[in-house]
């Protein structure tokens, strides 16, 4: 297990060779590498795997504290509750792409044996 992959895709960088970004910006990503040429996508529908990743980390980050405050009389019910359904709405649509380029990290931890060489066919 190779968490390399991980490092380099949370910096946003290309878990093959660690110098191409992942991401052009919070709403755009590259198709491949600029460096090295691996093209991100595995197969059609691969960066769907963005999305509970997404909603892991927003439940962990956002909801969960959300609740201990409001558990805990830090939170008006009123404020509770549009930062829940502001948050809902915003943090998927800003965390979308990023979570992707965890996505690729992580599927190359666990598929190692999946990663081409560079020069291969990358696809
Ligand atoms: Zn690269």
């Amino acid at each position: 297990m190779k968490t390399i992959y991980l490092r380099r895709t949370l910096l946003n960088r290309c878990p093959r060779c660690g110098k191409g970004p992942v991401l052009k910006n919070l709403f755009h990503r590259f198709e491949e590498c600029s460096e090295c040429k691996l093209v991100y996508s595995r197969e059609d529908g691969f960066f769907i795997g963005g999305i509970p990743i997404s909603y892991g980390l927003i439940c962990l980050l956002w909801i969960i504290p959300l609740l201990i405050a409001w558990s805990l009389d830090w939170l008006a019910r009123d404020w509770f509750l549009g930062l829940c359904f502001g948050g809902a709405f915003a943090l998927p649509i800003l965390s979308y792409r990023y979570c992707q380029c965890l996505w690729l990290g992580l599927y190359f931890v666990f598929a190692e044996h999946e990663m081409p060489e560079e020069g291969e066919d990358s696809v």
